[in-house]
């Protein structure tokens, strides 16, 4: 699938994935969020953020233990600190599509900004925000920018709830589930009930694969309805360019199947309608496309009926929601992906420099490894499925398969195919994209 995310900077450094100490949600935080909208600016060299606004958002949807995330996970991360103590009191990891724009030949032409946001629940007392962007040839986190927030400024703008929403899945409190907000694009008013039954779909689809199926008690879906001024989406290869509310369009980065909007606070805007904590946007499209952004969004065309949707769904979600890499071999031009000696952050792919540090090396204890490295490639591993009965849970033990994150040497991957693979004939992931999937759930819902 070409609509993946084309990550630029994916790389580890040695912080362990166990968990930091939490703080106690209502010593330093009160139960609604705030956002801090930037600009994210620069070239393929240089990475700026400029200040936007501070705005207050009626729901926090998050759970309210998991506040600090001590896993070594996305290209960016930013820490809220209290500012009295300096002590860490919430952090994410994320990624962007401005990373990934810094690694296209436009980047090395001109510099550009695009409009980003963060959210964290509100701080009762003045916090300082962190940001760190990770460097791609060692790995390593440094920090970009750093602003202080005024707790009490009258500046900080006040954002209600002014679009109509629509439960979609609901199954209870969104402290303990995960919450994801469906977004439309290029819907009119007229064509509501269509995006209805999409997002409807939408939710089956992503509950349908295991192990997703298990946890579908914790997870709510919602749907914020936006109608846009025309039907449809534009296409800018085609000359094609529709008036709609995100304005997203498809060849993002001249890539024609990667559908994207550039404007993430657009998106904040709506989706803080709900308390949400995972963005999804369905396009009111039947051309094949789509991306998913590690905690920022996905995003796919809805109205293509069959497998394919499904499975291409699913695929970006894991992206979006778990951070899993792809693990198919080319699919992109970017180059200095993943180095020799680096360790991906990704649970899924790994230059075998820390497997230990992954759920992967816990599932392939040391004594096994050697052996379970196959240099076959994917296009000559024999056990390339040839009929539909092909069951890969019989037939492929976890190994250490050679290609990967776009790569054909150098980056393994833990199975022949996944679903974050070319996933043709198979509709099932790997076992480590499973056990990531599994823990990033039970972070959301404990
Ligand atoms: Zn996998």
């Amino acid at each position: 699938m070409k609509l993946h995310n084309i990550f630029c900077a994916a790389f580890a450094i040695s912080m362990t994935a166990t968990a930091q100490e939490q703080v106690k949600f209502e010593d330093y935080f009160l139960p609604k969020t705030m956002r801090l909208d930037y600009y994210h600016a620069g070239d393929a060299k240089n990475e700026y953020f400029f200040l936007d606004e501070l705005i207050e958002e009626p729901y926090w949807a998050g759970n309210k233990s998991y506040l600090v995330d001590g896993r070594n996970v996305g290209n960016h991360r930013f820490e809220v600190k209290d500012k009295a103590s300096g002590k860490i009191i919430y952090s994410r990891g994320y990624n962007t599509l401005f990373n990934e724009w810094q690694c296209t030949p436009e980047a090395k032409k001109t510099s550009k900004a695009m409009p980003e946001g963060i959210t964290f629940p509100y701080p009762k007392d003045d916090v300082i925000v962190d940001f760190y962007t990770r460097e791609n040839s060692t790995g390593k986190m440094h920090k970009r920018w750093s602003y202080e927030v005024d707790a009490d400024s009258y500046f900080i703008r006040k954002s209600r709830p002014s679009l109509s929403t629509i439960d979609i899945h609901y199954t209870g409190n969104p402290a303990q589930r995960v919450d994801v907000v469906i977004i439309p694009e290029g819907y009119t008013e007229a064509e509501k009930d269509k995006f209805i039954d999409a997002a409807k779909a939408f939710a089956e689809d992503i509950l349908c694969y295991h192990p997703y199926t298990e946890y579908r008690d914790k997870f709510n879906f919602r749907a914020v309805w936006a109608p846009s001024e025309e039907s449809g989406v534009s296409i800018p290869g085609e000359h094609m360019w529709r008036n709609t509310v995100l304005d997203a369009h498809y060849y993002t980065f001249d890539s024609e199947r990667y559908q994207m909007v550039e404007d993430f606070q657009r998106l904040l805007d709506i989706a803080a309608n709900v308390p949400y904590e995972i963005i999804y946007v369905l396009t009111n499209s039947q051309k094949y496309g789509g991306g998913g952004i590690y905690n920022f969004y996905g995003m796919s065309a809805a109205n293509i009926p069959g497998a394919s949707t499904r499975k291409t769904y699913s695929h970006e979600f894991g992206h979006l929601f778990v951070g899993l890499a792809d693990e198919y071999v080319g699919g992109t031009e970017m180059s200095d992906l993943y180095f020799p000696g680096v360790e991906p952050w990704e649970a899924n792919i790994t230059t075998l420099t820390d497997l230990d540090s992954k759920v992967w090396g816990r599932l392939l204890p040391k004594d096994k490894r050697e052996k379970a490295i196959d240099h076959s490639g994917w296009e000559l591993n024999p056990q390339n499925p040839q009929s539909p009965d092909f069951n890969p849970k019989k037939a492929w033990p976890l190994g250490i398969y050679e290609g990967g994150g776009y790569l054909q040497r150098g980056v393994y991957r833990p199975w022949p195919n996944c679903m974050m693979n070319w996933f043709h004939r198979i509709d099932v992931y790997c076992p480590v994209c499973i056990e990531e999937t599994k823990q990033t759930i039970e972070l959301f819902v404990k």
